[in-house]
């Protein structure tokens, strides 16, 4: 019994151990001696430890007996000698059988088995190899075992965490090819990564001619208008290894391991040419170098650029690698990356136009089971602006508010839901506003609704609602453009900014006071007469110049700061000019309110008791 502990306990030990044998292949730097000598140690150590087990546990298959049996046998002359330890006594009979008892300690059995004849020894109980072996090589056994364990995994986990020195493991993508069948619109793009695909499939075609092809690709576009998508789609066209990484993935704590990875990324690729490098999000590497906050702080991100762009200039563009990046922010990638020989083919993934809506919104809602009714163009058309995500986000939301309404099919108000959903956020149906306030939104987004109506160029409104939603509105108010528009004119914007103002001069004119609810209005409308009158030269005093530089913060990316280049003088004009068209738009919307008071009064009637106004009740109103 005691052989199959021992060889059980062997065995775990040794699996123990093997498990750090098989660490070490997938890490052939780590030699694997030095686990070696450990190995056996402890496998000695066990040995002994199992050894003691077995012996105690001999000593401890003596028969117990009672300890007055024990009294009885001494006085009866019956015992040979005894082990008297602090615990218990072990003992032979005359007739050689071993026992074992506790006893009850007083000086008089000392004297009792003197007298009687009883050979005595007194020990300690546990013996001396024991004694060492439990207080003082027990411990450091496991201490070292532990520790052991715990470095193997810190040690492992380190590697990972840092890839020192070892295969980063880069792998391509083996998941399911995306063509570009599943990404729709964007043909133009397409058609330029055409190129790169025949490139991948046949290398040796250009390269008879003599030409080469452009080393780096570089997808530019808003945030979720399909780059992503449309990288994938060109290694499954091209049926080539795909190397996904992000350009955050190589920002770490510690410096030396992005330029690690990025080494070891091309060295990965070249041997799987032809295939795609894709780095996603390249501004997180690709910022420019050496901004104000350089001073010691990115020193990391530089030097993995570095890296790159020693990488790219390194490889021989005929070996079969493309690489191609995605940006959403090209205007902050540092000059070097966009030079020749790098990323020198830039490819604009633009927001979807109409047609191209309809196009992806058909790709996305073709597994879903819709109601004949439905038309997607005029979804598409609800929706200028929106990208790619969005759509399959409004496809998805219609589904699922339909699942939840148990519909058997997916009508139009269950879209109309899922755009109102996307575009404004969440109703929040727990947020009660008092009869004061319902009032109050209700006159400010009437007042917008009719002055959207009355202005030349408003477009029309599709549905008014009170009800609040996202995190801070409470109430909106949607046109829906007749066609896209890419221009604006002077007109348009003056419009614009009338309807923007004309929340609040209806709350003003109805209620005789203003409210927090018109910030995000202002904002805008303070942002429109700005830009006319500084970019758009739409103001006779100050002329056809531009005023003033935009430039990106460095340290606070997402926020612009104005480089001033013009006097204090033109400020104060700029100042005075702004105002007058705020001051003049205000004034319009608030003679188009006065003169259509009574509509009005109606319209915010309707809203408070319907919450929702839609294009027909609003017609039946104006006429
Ligand atoms: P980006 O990388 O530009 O931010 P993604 O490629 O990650 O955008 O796109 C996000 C999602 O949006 C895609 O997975 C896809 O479902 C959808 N999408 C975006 N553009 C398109 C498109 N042109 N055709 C089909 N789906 C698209
Ligand atoms: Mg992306
Ligand atoms: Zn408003």
């Amino acid at each position: 019994m005691g052989n199959s502990r021992l060889d059980s306990f062997q065995q775990s030990i040794k699996n123990f151990f093997k498990q750090s044998t098989e660490y070490d292949i997938n890490h052939p730097s780590e030699t694997p001696t030095g686990y070696n000598g450990w190995r056996w140690l402890s496998i000695a150590l066990a040995a002994l430890l199992i050894f003691s087990i077995i012996n105690k546990s001999t000593e401890l298959s003596h028969e117990e007996i009672p300890y007055s049996q024990f009294l009885k046998a001494v006085k009866d002359n019956q015992i040979s000698n005894v082990i008297v330890t602090e615990k218990y006594m072990l003992g032979k009979l005359k007739n050689g059988e071993p026992f074992m008892t506790f006893p009850l300690w007083n000086e008089e059995l000392a004297e009792l088995m003197a007298t009687h004849n009883v050979e005595y020894v007194v020990r300690s109980s546990e013996s001396w190899l024991s004694n060492i072996f439990f207080n003082w090589v027990m411990p450091m056994v496991i201490l070292v075992l532990i520790w052991s364990w715990l470095f193997g995994r810190t040690a492992a986990a380190g590697r990972d965490f840092l890839n020192i020195g070892n295969k980063i493991r880069i792998h391509p993508e083996t998941a399911a090819k995306i063509t570009f069948a599943e990404v729709a619109g964007a043909d133009s793009a397409k058609q330029e990564l055409k190129e790169s695909i025949d490139f991948l499939k046949t290398p040796e075609k250009i390269q008879q001619l003599g030409g080469r092809m452009p080393k780096g690709v570089l997808l530019v576009g808003p945030p979720g208008t399909g780059k992503t998508l449309l990288a994938r789609a060109v290694s499954g066209e091209a049926q080539v290894p795909f190397f996904n990484i992000s350009g955050s993935e190589f920002i770490e704590l510690f410096v030396g391991v992005g330029a690690a990875r990025v080494r070891e990324l091309f060295e990965q690729a070249r041997q799987k040419a032809p295939c795609i490098i894709f780095i996603d999000e390249l501004d997180a590497i690709g910022r420019t170098r050496g901004g104000p906050l350089a001073i010691g702080g990115h020193d990391e991100r530089e030097q993995t650029l570095n890296q790159l762009l020693t990488e790219m200039d390194g490889f021989d563009p005929s070996s079969g690698v493309v690489v191609m990046a995605a940006t959403n922010r090209p205007e902050v990638l540092d000059k070097a990356l966009l030079r020749a020989g790098r990323f020198d083919r830039q490819i604009i993934v633009d927001k979807p136009d109409l047609l191209d809506r309809i196009e992806i919104l058909k790709l996305h809602c073709k597994a879903l089971k819709m109601a004949h009714t439905i038309d997607l163009s005029v979804i598409a058309r609800r929706t200028p602006g929106l990208v790619g995500a969005d759509l399959a986000n409004i496809a998805n939301e219609a589904a699922i508010i339909a699942t939840r309404y148990s519909h058997s099919e997916i009508s139009m108000a269950d879209f109309e839901a899922a755009i109102d959903r996307v575009l404004a956020g969440p109703e929040k149906k727990n947020r009660i506003l008092n009869s004061e306030e319902k009032r109050r939104v209700a006159y400010h987004e009437a007042g917008h609704a009719l002055v959207a109506e009355k202005v030349p160029t408003g477009q029309p409104v599709h549905k008014i609602s009170i009800i609040p939603r996202g995190i801070s509105a409470l109430g909106f108010t949607l046109q829906l453009p007749v066609e896209e528009k890419f221009l604006s004119t002077e007109d348009e914007l003056k419009d614009q900014l009338a309807i923007l103002l004309a929340g609040r001069m209806a709350e003003k004119i109805v209620l005789g006071s203003l409210s927090s609810g018109a910030q995000n209005d202002l904002e805008k409308a303070s942002e429109i007469t700005r830009n006319m009158v500084c970019y758009l030269g739409m103001s006779k005093k100050l002329g056809a110049l531009t005023y003033g530089k935009r430039q990106q913060l460095q340290f606070l990316p997402t926020e612009e700061a104005e480089q001033r280049n013009y006097s204090e003088e033109t400020a104060r004009l700029i100042d005075s000019e702004i105002k007058q068209l705020i001051d003049a738009a205000e004034q319009r919307a608030q003679e188009i309110l006065n003169n259509q008071r009574g509509i009005l009064d109606k319209l915010a009637d309707l809203l408070q008791e319907k919450e929702v106004v839609v294009r027909e009740e609003l017609l039946a109103l104006l006429k």
